[in-house]
């Protein structure tokens, strides 16, 4: 396998920063959705994007996991390029191959499961494995098993997502994205879609993946979930980092008076 150079040196970067963002923008036609957003998240820290509905906020977890192209910034994961630019105007961009091997490395976790519908639980789980990564069936079924249990689910590896509840949807979900050994997990509103029941089991997966040192970009609306578990907190507004800091600073002593009308809202 093509072990490109990695790129923390030639830009300043401590080599445990598993994403770093400078200056990121983002447009769709005229409507610029992301505007110069920062962001640093260091080898098992868990960071949580916070703001509004229409903020950028997925925009900018896609532009992370190569689903869109920034327009102009500085993008890295793990030390690799997602984009960046050069001062002749041109983006630098990652070859096609590149790309897919790179979001291999790159979980995500979606507020409608994406599941497929038609695939058991354990081939849910075993199908990147074995025809990205080209497992054998047996280790990647053992190891899916293994995260099955990890997530509560070991009893449930024949059954077909119909059969299951949201909650235990978005288990195997995370099991999914687990099994491909990610550098770093994002979650777009992994709850939001969840009858409130069955919140609290997803969040605890997770803070149990946060316990084991999981690197994770959390875009959330789980304030409580923010307080215990977030190293960062990100307060996104119109495209923009309001504020960030510790979750002490930005969910109990704002500066901004946009981050407390928001908190105000929500709490
Ligand atoms: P959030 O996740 O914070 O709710 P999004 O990143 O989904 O915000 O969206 C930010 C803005 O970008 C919204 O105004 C949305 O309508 C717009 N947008 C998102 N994706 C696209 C797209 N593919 N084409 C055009 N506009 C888009
Ligand atoms: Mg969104």
């Amino acid at each position: 396998m093509n072990m490109s150079p990695k790129h923390h040196e030639r830009f300043g970067i401590s080599s445990d920063t598993i994403v770093h963002a400078r200056g990121v923008s983002k447009s769709f036609g005229a409507l610029q959705v992301l505007k110069s957003v920062d962001l640093d998240v260091p080898s098992g820290k868990v960071a949580c994007i916070i703001g509004p509905s229409g903020s950028g906020k997925s925009t900018f977890l896609r532009c992370i996991n190569h689903l869109e192209k920034i327009d102009s910034g500085l993008l890295l994961v793990d030390g690799d390029l997602v984009g960046y630019q050069l001062r002749d105007d041109k983006l630098y961009e990652l070859p096609p191959s590149a790309i897919c091997r790179k979001r291999a490395e790159i979980g995500m976790v979606f507020q409608q499961f994406n599941l497929f519908p038609h695939m058991t639980v354990l081939e849910n789980i075993i199908e990147a494995p074995v025809h990205v990564r080209r497992e054998p069936v047996k280790e990647a079924t053992e190891r899916a098993l293994q995260l099955l249990s990890k997530v509560g689910l070991a009893e449930k590896r024949s059954a077909y997502p119909r059969h299951l509840s949201g909650g235990q949807q978005q288990r195997v979900a995370i099991a999914r994205a687990l099994a491909m050994n990610p550098k770093v997990i994002l979650f777009d509103e992994p709850t939001s879609a969840l009858d409130p029941e069955l919140v609290g089991d997803v969040l605890e997966v997770m803070k149990t993946l946060a316990r084991d040192g999981m690197t994770m970009v959390v875009v959330t609306h789980e304030m409580g979930f923010a307080a215990e578990v977030a190293d960062q907190v990100i307060f996104m507004d119109g495209g923009v980092v309001v504020e960030a800091g510790k979750p002490s600073e930005v969910l109990s002593n704002p500066s901004s008076a946009r981050t407390r009308e928001f908190l105000s809202r929500v709490l």
